[in-house]
């Protein structure tokens, strides 16, 4: 089996040497090391890896070089493996520079010289990035293949839902790899059954259901128990934070999530701004953290299953999920957040996952390398995605409403974008309609201020028009606002009708819906702060709360 690659430059031989050593030292069993004085000399290596169908996992430079800066190396050697990880190494009179390099170079860490003892400040930190690089990566033997037609809806699914568990693909499109068509003739599915699914095993299904996958990779799809202390629906930051404090506090916690865990936040290319990591995170990073520390501190995790209803049985509560099968628990945390905002044009719907995406940037960002794009939304999330489709597409085109991006996006992101060349803004214009056979060709824009209508070509349109609550499922036992969203704690005793609903002698606590015992946190609930740091905050709190409710039951 290949080993990947871990590469070191520092011209500095003492350093080099001191970091090649405590590298090898550590990781010899299961890397290849590289170390050179020269950048110049480790560009020669890395294009002669990548020529050998090598991998590369991480690189660690060192930032002054005087034949070529760190962050330029760095740069160079990203565009020849996007994937591997970049550690600077820097001086403190160096921060400024590291700092720059991450927005630059999406830098993973600035590691300060010296780094002694490397147990404290080297290896954790080089641990965390392998295993993260780890996630994402197999090797061709050991990766499930998905075959299947690039613009197909059904693909796009099954691509969708494989990434957003964290599962390793390798993606064959069967009208442009003459690979997949070797596949497809070694079993006895036509082109018309596709997508097919080949496991690690060899086995293959043909256009299998979501739960038939999650069956077949070892996803937990059923509850072990009888009765939980908590279970929470939606696995978000906020009801992964729930089960984490849940399983952590020692309840007895089932978290269900009826696509994959990450919720919103796990289709963010780029997270900048959640406290502790200055790099910033991809939502799948932070996601695979907070499943694994979930899991470890014992939650039983049910991914795909779709909660439909809750009733109450003898002060119990008692959860039916799409199957139709049911859960006991004695308490609830409601953490379903929002869905995307879907676009009301004529047509669109029959284009979803062939050209019309919804979130899924990072799903689909490889199928439009040198296409032009159409992003619609103005918002955080459209920036995001537009940063990081532009490293694909030929061209990226945010359509928004307003004249202006600044006043929908952050600062840093709208400065993102105005140096990013192939990104451009059409300002005032709404997308109107969409055409083309069997996969989208193209869109019309229309100018808000002019009412002039313009056709262009589009391989894709990723919308990002803002959210609505995920409570359509929800029945009348819980109260929620004109918009969907729950009200909870002391917003629910300024409804006329309070007294009608809540018989207890106490009041409600600060996230307790009108039903005592079920609990709301995170974008789904009303008055709460969108974001992931405030969902990850009100995932902690409820769990606060339930512990209060279970020692009154
Ligand atoms: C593309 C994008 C990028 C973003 N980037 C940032 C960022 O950089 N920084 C930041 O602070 N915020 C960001 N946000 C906002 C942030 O992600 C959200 O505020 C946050 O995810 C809300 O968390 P939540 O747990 O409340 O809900 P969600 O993240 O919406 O999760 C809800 C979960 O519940 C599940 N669910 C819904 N109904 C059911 C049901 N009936 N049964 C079972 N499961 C169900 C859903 O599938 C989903 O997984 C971004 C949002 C998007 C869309």
């Amino acid at each position: 089996m290949k080993l990947p690659y871990i590469i070191i430059v520092d011209d500095d031989l003492q350093v080099l040497r001191a970091i090649q050593r405590d590298i090898r030292n550590e990781y010899r069993e299961e890397y290849k090391i590289a170390a050179t004085e020269s950048a110049a000399e480790a560009l020669e290596l890395i294009k002669e890896l990548k020529l050998k169908n090598e991998t590369i996992a991480l690189f660690i430079s060192d930032q002054k070089m005087p034949e070529m800066e760190g962050i330029v190396f760095l740069e160079k050697a990203n565009e020849i493996f996007p994937d591997a990880k970049k550690i600077l190494l820097t001086a403190y009179s160096d921060i400024e520079a590291a700092i720059k390099a991450i927005n630059k170079v999406k830098l993973d860490y600035y590691l300060l010289k010296p780094w002694h003892p490397p147990e404290e400040k080297l290896f954790p930190v080089v641990n965390d990035l392998l295993d993260d690089w780890h996630a994402l990566y197999k090797p061709d033997h050991e990766a499930i293949r998905i075959i299947g037609f690039q613009w197909s809806p059904k693909s796009h699914v099954v691509k969708e839902f494989l990434s957003g568990n964290l599962i390793p693909y390798i993606w064959m499109d069967i009208e442009s790899d003459p690979e997949a068509e070797k596949y497809l003739a070694s079993t006895d599915v036509t082109k018309s059954d596709l997508p097919l699914i080949i496991l690690k095993d060899g086995t293959y299904m043909n256009d299998p259901s979501l739960p038939d996958i999650a069956a077949r990779i070892g996803l937990q799809q059923k509850a072990t128990k009888e009765m939980y202390d908590v279970l929470i629906i939606g696995a978000g930051p906020a009801g992964l934070a729930a089960s984490v404090y849940g399983s952590c506090e020692g309840l007895k916690t089932i978290l269900i999530e009826m696509k994959s865990p990450g919720g919103q936040a796990g289709n963010s290319a780029r997270i900048e701004n959640y406290l502790g990591f200055p790099t910033g995170l991809s939502g799948g990073e932070l996601t695979r953290r907070a499943v694994t520390q979930t899991l470890r501190f014992g939650t039983e995790v049910l991914t795909p299953q779709q909660v439909k209803s809750i009733t109450l049985k003898d002060g119990y509560k008692v959860t039916e999920m799409m199957d139709g099968t049911v859960i006991h628990s004695k308490a609830i945390v409601i953490a379903t957040g929002a869905a995307y905002a879907r676009l009301d044009i004529p047509g669109l719907e029959n284009f979803t996952g062939a050209g019309v995406y919804y979130g899924s940037a990072s799903v689909e960002a490889h199928a439009c390398k040198d296409e032009v794009i159409y992003i619609a939304g103005g918002g955080n999330s459209a920036c995001q995605a537009a940063m990081y489709l532009s490293k694909f597409a030929k061209e990226v085109n945010i359509v928004i409403r307003r004249d202006k991006l600044s006043q929908t996006a952050a600062n840093y992101l709208v400065e993102n974008i105005t140096n990013t060349p192939n990104i451009k803004i059409i300002v005032n214009s709404d997308v109107i309609s969409c055409a083309g056979s069997a996969v989208l060709e193209n869109i019309t824009l229309k100018n808000t201020k002019t009412q002039e209508e313009t056709t262009v070509t589009a391989k894709a349109l990723f919308i990002y028009i803002g959210t609505k609550p995920g409570t359509g499922w929800l029945n009348d036992v819980i109260l929620k606002n004109d918009k969907g969203f729950i009200i909870t704690g002391s917003e629910l005793m300024k409804e006329k009708s309070f007294h009608t609903f809540w018989k207890l002698d106490r009041e409600p606590y600060l996230p307790e819906t009108s039903v005592p015992g079920i609990f709301a946190s995170g974008d789904v609930r009303f008055g709460a702060l969108a974001g992931i740091s405030s969902a990850v905050g009100e995932g902690a709190l409820a769990i606060r709360f339930v512990r209060k409710y279970l020692q009154e039951m």
